[in-house]
C-alpha cells in the first residue's frame, strides 16, 4: 500500500507526500458531519515520527473526531451514509505518513444522494452498497483494468490516504467501484470485504486449485480468516498455519477450518 500511495501521490502534482499533508477535499455539500482524522504532532526537530518506545509524550498524536463539511457527490458519484467502516493495517501506514485526510478505506453504507449523471446506472437512493476506496480514475485505461491505482491519468485518489475516507458519517463513492449488497450480507459487518476480502479472494483464486484440493492458509488473522471462508466456499480443504496459538485455537472458527497447525 505504501508504494501505491506514493505512486499515486507522485502522479498527481497537487499531492506532496513529503509535506505530510496530501489531502484533497471533495466539494463541500450542505451541513456538517463527524469524521475520524489523524492529528499529527511535529517533533521539535521538524520531522514527525511515530515513537514506538512510548517514552515521548503521545497525547497529541491521536485520532480525533472533527466536525467537517458533508461532501457533495460530483459527476459519477453517490453520497453514501456510512453503515460500517473497518480498521485495516494499511490505516496505520496512513497515520505513519501523517496523512490528515479522514481515515478509513473499507466501507459499506446506504446511498443517500445520487449525482444526476448516475441515475441510470442501476442504483437508487437507499440501496445498501459496498465499495472500493479509489475515486477519480478513468475506469477505462489499461491500468484501470488491472487496478485503479495504475490509472494512466494520474488523477486517482485513495480514500483514507490522499483524500477523505470512510471513518465519517458520509462519504462520496464513484459508482463504478460500488456494488449492491445482497440481503444475505449484513451491512454492519460488510466493510472488510472491500479490502481484506478482495485481497484474500485474489490469493485463493490465483492458486488455481481444483474442487477438493487442499489449501494451506499461512496466518489465521483477518485476511487468513477471509481466505479460509472463501476457500471453503470454493470447495477446497483448508489447513490454517499460525504461530499464534490464540489465533490457531479455532474454537471460534471450527466450522471454517478443516484442520490447524501451530508452531508448537
Ligand atoms: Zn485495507
Ligand atoms: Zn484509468
Amino acid at each position: 500500500m505504501t508504494a501505491s500511495v506514493t505512486e499515486a501521490a507522485k502522479a498527481n502534482s497537487e499531492l506532496d507526500p513529503a509535506a505530510g499533508k496530501i489531502t484533497l477535499k471533495a466539494t463541500a455539500g450542505k451541513g456538517t458531519m463527524r469524521a475520524g482524522q489523524w492529528d499529527p504532532v511535529r517533533s521539535p526537530y521538524g520531522v514527525a515520527k511515530i515513537d514506538r518506545s512510548h517514552t515521548a509524550p503521545q497525547e497529541q498524536k491521536k485520532v480525533v473526531i472533527r466536525e467537517v463539511s458533508v461532501p457533495e457527490a460530483g459527476p459519477g458519484q453517490f453520497l453514501v451514509k456510512i453503515a460500517s467502516a473497518s480498521l485495516c493495517h494499511s490505516d496505520i501506514l496512513s497515520i505513519e505518513a501523517n496523512n490528515t485526510a479522514t481515515l478509513g478505506h473499507e466501507g459499506a453504507g446506504y446511498i443517500e444522494k445520487m449525482h444526476s449523471s448516475v441515475e441510470d446506472k442501476g442504483f437508487k437512493v437507499g440501496d445498501p452498497i459496498g465499495f472500493l476506496y479509489i475515486i477519480g480514475c478513468c475506469f477505462e485505461c489499461e491500468g484501470c483494468m488491472i487496478h485503479n491505482i495504475h490509472c494512466v491519468t494520474g488523477k486517482q485518489l485513495l480514500q483514507g490516504f490522499t483524500t477523505d475516507g470512510f471513518f465519517a458519517e458520509y462519504a462520496v463513492v464513484d459508482y463504478q467501484n460500488a456494488m449492491k449488497l445482497p440481503e444475505s450480507i449484513d451491512i454492519k459487518t460488510a466493510s472488510p470485504i472491500f479490502c481484506a476480502g478482495i485481497t484474500a479472494f485474489h490469493a485463493v483464486d490465483n492458486a488455481e486449485l481444483e474442487e477438493g484440493d487442499w489449501m494451506a492458509v499461512v496466518g489465521a488473522g483477518g485476511l487468513g480468516q477471509q481466505a479460509t471462508q472463501i476457500a471453503k466456499a470454493m470447495s477446497f480443504k483448508v489447513v490454517a498455519l499460525d504461530v499464534n496459538d490464540e489465533e490457531s485455537n479455532l474454537s471460534n472458527y471450527s466450522l471454517w477450518f478443516q484442520t490447524t497447525v501451530s508452531s508448537t
